[in-house]
This record gives structure tokens, sequence and C-alpha cells, in this order.
């Protein structure tokens, strides 16, 4: 397997729509993923290690959950057939008490109840269970309730109800939770098959970037991208190689994507993919693999590069690129509307999207049709109490503050115009991103 994968490359002389971006990545993942899978990358992991990993295989149940019909409320189990008694009011005689944990309850007989906890099992010869605050003691060892406050079979879980056994508790391709966790373990689980995290590798280029360690020389900036990236796959669970900064000449750029691309499943950089300055990049990937250099109708995030680089020994499946705009703003959006999913998917994630949610604009926003617009927005609550949302303010491509500030992004959609105070728009909420 010497060749690279192609990205679809009847794109990439034109502007290409978002979403058509997007099919074009994902296609190229699903190709590289099939390659990757003949390995069968697994880690065995325990439970309280699995937060965000990827689940390789569906999980299954081995027990029943619950594992015995059992009461859903403090109170009274009692056989549905004393509701036919003629008459409004049910006198039962409570014959003993069982706890949760407990196993020994004694059997109710015609007349008689059993005073029961929550989640205790349900006495022999019981199916309703009537909660004791609609219950009186009416004389010693006696209870006495209205007809009408229960119904045969009310407050009993069944069981199997929630799980039955040998069913997928949670399906191969999900994304660990807390909730999940606290699943498997309720199951008697505790050790995970996932998939082994991908390998990303970041790197920066750019003649005028400085480390952070470094004194900040005339004209030259901080290289805050790799900094944002890191954070961002870091969040998401991903085994990250920091390759550091590029100078934009070939010999480093042909030194740095070649030693890239034999430890990484993936690599992203940021800077050096805009007209004219990409001449070098584009220079080095035509020798490496097939990459296109792709203008998409966005804002911000317009240049950005993607394709495959050959298998270099000792890797033997391409390794996937994602040349990201130097723009910090444009590298962050561009992180989360293509990157974040691809990397997912190629970790084996089934559906990571993230959901978009609805809201009012609180103000005008200037949207030109034709290109997909991703404004940094901020949720907030009116007098009223209603949720509304605004921009952040300058929406300058280079304005990381803008970020920062934000807690979600507005997303103007390829044929959206101009909003007006008071239109729904969609959000992406940020802490949703996993
Ligand atoms: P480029 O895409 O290389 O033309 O870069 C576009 C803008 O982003 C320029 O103003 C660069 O200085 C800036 N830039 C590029 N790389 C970085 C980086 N790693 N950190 C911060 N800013 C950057
Ligand atoms: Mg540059």
């Amino acid at each position: 397997m010497n060749k690279p994968i192609s990205a679809n490359q009847e794109f990439q002389s034109d502007f290409l729509s978002v979403s058509e971006a997007r099919i074009a990545i994902s296609d190229l993942i699903r190709k590289t993923q099939e390659l990757a899978k003949l390995k069968g990358a697994i880690d065995t992991i325990p439970l309280k290690e699995s937060l965000g990993r990827i689940v390789a295989k569906d999980i299954l149940s081995p027990i029943d959950v619950p594992a015995n019909d059992n009461s859903a409320m403090d109170g009274f189990a009692f056989n549905s057939k004393e509701l036919d008694a003629n008459q409004d009011q049910i006198d039962l005689r409570t014959r003993g008490t069982i706890y949760a944990g407990q196993t020994d309850a004694p059997s109710a007989q015609a007349g008689e109840c059993i005073k029961v906890m929550t989640g205790a099992m349900m006495p022999p010869n019981c199916d309703t269970v009537v909660p004791q605050e609609f219950t009186q003691s009416s004389s010693e060892g006696m209870i006495t309730f209205a007809k009408g406050a229960v119904r045969p079979g009310e407050n009993r879980r069944l069981r199997g109800e929630d799980l039955q056994a040998g069913k997928a508790a949670i399906q191969q391709g999900r994304i660990l939770r807390a909730a999940d966790i606290g699943l498997a373990a309720s199951l008697g689980i505790s050790k995970l098959m996932v998939y082994k995290k991908v390998k990303v590798a970041i790197l920066s280029s750019g003649d005028e970037l400085c480390s952070t360690e470094e004194q900040l020389q005339a004209g030259k900036i901080y290289d805050s991208n790799r900094f944002s990236l890191y954070a961002l796959l870091d969040r998401l669970g991903f085994e990250i190689i920091d390759c550091g900064i590029v100078r934009d000449t070939p010999e480093e750029l042909r030194k740095a994507f070649t030693s890239a691309s034999q430890k990484a499943d993936v690599i992203i950089s940021s800077g050096g993919v805009s007209v004219g300055e990409a001449d070098f990049t584009k220079q080095i990937m035509d020798e490496l693999g097939e990459v296109g250099f792709w203008k998409i109708a966005m804002r911000p995030g317009r240049p950005m590069a993607f394709g495959s680089l050959k298998p270099i020994s000792p890797k033997t499946t391409p390794t996937v690129f994602f040349g990201l705009p130097g723009n910090p703003v444009a590298v962050m959006v561009t992180f989360y509307q293509f990157v974040r999913n691809a990397l997912l998917q190629l970790n084996g994630a089934v559906n990571p999207e993230i959901p978009l949610v609805s809201v009012q604009s609180a103000e005008a926003i200037r949207k030109k049709s034709g290109r997909t617009e991703f404004q940094r927005g901020v949720l907030f609550r009116d007098q009223e109490g209603k949720l509304l949302v605004k921009t952040t303010g300058s929406q300058g491509a280079g304005i990381l503050r803008s970020m920062s500030e934000a807690d979600c992004f507005i997303i103007l959609h390829h044929d959206q115009g101009n909003i007006a105070p008071g239109d729904w728009v969609d959000v992406e909420i940020f802490d949703g991103l996993l």
C-alpha cells in the first residue's frame, strides 16, 4: 500500500461549501479507517480510566436490571386482588418488613401486607405497593388507605425492565461519558475494550512564530495555535505528538512532515496554506502525498489543506493530513467544524456530531448568503427569562479573545442572509463539545 488515499479531487479548484468539505473528509477518513482497522487496535482498560474512550465492542449486560421485581417506593406491598373489595377503604394487617438487600420477606396472605423500603424485593404473592404517605395506621398492626390511592401493579419495578441480560447496554462506537461508566459498573463490569487512541501530531508553520519560552523579537508573534490545538485534542483524549514550530522552508517542512507521518496517524498543521504562501507546503505535499488545497465558502477559516501522506516506514497506513489556516480563530473553527468529528470517526466513534440548538438572536447580524459563518456567541436570558444569543462583538479571524469570551458558535448557514433581532439561529454550545 504505497499510494496515499486521495480526497475528492473534483472539489479542489472551486470554493467548497462546508457540507461538501465534510463529505469529502468523511469519505477519506472511512477509507483510511478501513485500512487501520485491519490491525484491530484495541485496548482493554479499567473502567475508571475509560472516560472519553470509544467502545470497541458492544457491552452486553450479564444480568437483568433490576435483577428482581422490587418496590419503587417506601410503603406497603400487597396483592392487587385486595383492590377488588367492594368498599372504598382497604384495611390490611402488616405482616413484617423487608428492607433493600434482604431476601427473606414473608409472604402476604389475603388481608395482609408487608412493609417495604424502596429497592426491596417484592415479597411473595405481592404485585402492588401503596406509598407510605397514602396510608394511615388504623389500629395496632393495621393500615388503611383509599382504594383509589393505587392501581394494580403500581410502584413495582419489574425484573429486567431497564435492561435484559444479553442485550447491549452500551454500543460499539460510543464515546464513554460518566453515565456510561456508572451503567457499566451497575452491571458488574470492571474492564472495557476500547479502541486504541489515535495519534495526532501537531505543528505550527511560520517564520514569524516564536515559542512561549523565547523572548518576543520585533515583528514576531507567539505561537498560540499549537496550544489551542493541544488543549482541544487533550480534551478529546487523543495521543498528542507535539512537533513544535517549523520554519517556512522546503527542507524544514519536508523534514517535519516526514518525521511526523512516521509516528502519527494524523498530522494537523496550522498556517502556510493561503494562496501564494502555500507554495512550499504545496510542493512538499505533492512530494509526500495527495493533499488538496481547498477554499471553503466559510468565515472564518477559508483556506484549508486536506488529504493524506504516503505510508512511510515503519507505518503501513497513510497519514491523514489537515493543514489548517494560520489565524487563531480560524484554527479553532476549522478544528471544531471538520477535524473533531473526523478524528473521532477515525478512532471508531459512531455519530460523534454535536447537536445544534435553536435560539433567538438578540441583535441584528450582517451575513452574506453563499457561505457559512461561525460567529462567536454568548447565551444569556433577558428580563423575562427568555434565552437569547448575542455575538461577542468584533469577529475578526485573528481575535482569539472572541473565542475565549464566547460560549457557543452562532452558525449562520450557507443560504442564510442577514439576521434581524428575534430571528431564530442555530447555536453550537461549547460545553456540549464532549
Ligand atoms: P497564514 O495562514 O500562515 O498566512 O497565517 C495567517 C495569520 O495567522 C498570520 O497573521 C499569522 O501570523 C497568524 N498565525 C499563523 N500561525 C500562527 C500561530 N501558530 N499562532 C498564532 N498566530 C499564527
Ligand atoms: Mg504563515
